[in-house]
């Protein structure tokens, strides 16, 4: 079994839509192993999307993910990392499959409810960045 990195964003917290949200997770048959609610310091937001800090939403972004609490998690499945991808939907809402996760909740393409992992390296990388070993279950 595989394991991906998860966070239901600020958008989602503060539309109270995280069990929504986790029933469709559950309903795609990944577990969710380990979770926990925290608010990212500006920082801890800077240093999760690092990769993007030359790009122009860069700013918007960290402002954003650290505005409000969200919900880090661990998810194990089958090929959880390309099927968290497929339940969350396209990043731009407006393109995501009917059904997705972003489809039904996310805003527009900056607040767009969750993330999740999009290789085996980075889950690593991000389950690792929130989560002691111990932590998960
Ligand atoms: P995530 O990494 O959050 O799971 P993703 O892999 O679908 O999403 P990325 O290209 O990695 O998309 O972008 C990371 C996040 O940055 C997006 O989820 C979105 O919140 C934000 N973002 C990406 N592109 C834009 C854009 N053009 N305008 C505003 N925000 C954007
Ligand atoms: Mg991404």
């Amino acid at each position: 079994l595989e394991r991906t990195f998860s966070i239901l964003k600020p958008d989602a917290t503060r539309r109270n839509l995280t069990g929504l949200i986790n029933a469709k997770i559950e309903a795609a048959g990944l577990r969710i192993v380990a979770q926990k609610r925290v608010h990212m310091t500006r920082a801890q937001a800077e240093t999760f999307y690092a990769v993007h800090k030359e790009r122009p939403f860069f700013g918007e972004l960290v402002e954003q993910m650290s505005a409000a609490p969200v919900v880090v998690q661990v998810l194990e499945g089958e090929n959880a990392i390309l099927r968290y991808r497929e339940v969350m939907g396209a990043t731009n809402p407006e393109k995501a499959d009917a059904g997705t996760i972003r489809k039904e909740y996310a805003l527009n393409m900056g607040e767009n409810s969750v993330h999740g992992s999009d290789a085996p390296e980075t889950a690593a990388q991000e389950i690792a960045q929130w989560f002691a070993g111990n932590e998960i279950v």
